[in-house]
């Protein structure tokens, strides 16, 4: 059984970020559906989740590496890009009581600096546009 396995999946892809990332979306939509009133919605979202379903096993089982290949690179290109973002985000978060956030206004650079201080004079470090903010 695991030998005949193991040659059914000889070639063929396998599992990568975009795979379970859709697999996970796809459950994540299988519990909301159990929540949604409507049979028509939750028919729909049902459908939506195993068509991903279905994507996700394609690509695992898929011969065509190159293809698969770039599809996951562009994937991860935007999810790197979002998960940053949240990491920011987290990161502000945790320091919102010692510290502020500005944006320089001439390009654009986030600034920290200490809370509490008063009226400053912030410098940039990346352009040396000096601007006031109260921290
Ligand atoms: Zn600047």
């Amino acid at each position: 059984m695991r030998e005949r396995l193991q040659r059914f999946m000889q070639g063929r892809y396998g599992v990568d970020q975009l795979s379970n990332f859709i697999v996970v979306v796809a459950v994540v939509l299988l519990v909301i559906e159990l929540f949604l009133p409507s049979f028509k919605i939750r028919s729909i979202v049902n459908l939506v989740a195993v068509c991903m379903l279905v994507y996700s096993y394609f690509r695992i089982f898929s011969r065509n590496h190159y293809k698969r290949y770039a599809e996951n690179e562009r994937f991860l290109k935007y999810f790197v890009r979002i998960q940053r973002w949240f990491t920011k985000k987290q990161r502000r978060f945790a320091q919102r009581k010692t510290h502020r956030f500005f944006k320089c206004p001439c390009c654009k650079q986030s600034i920290r600096v200490p809370k509490g201080k008063g009226k400053i004079a912030i410098t940039c470090p990346k352009c040396s546009t000096e601007f006031i903010r109260r921290s």
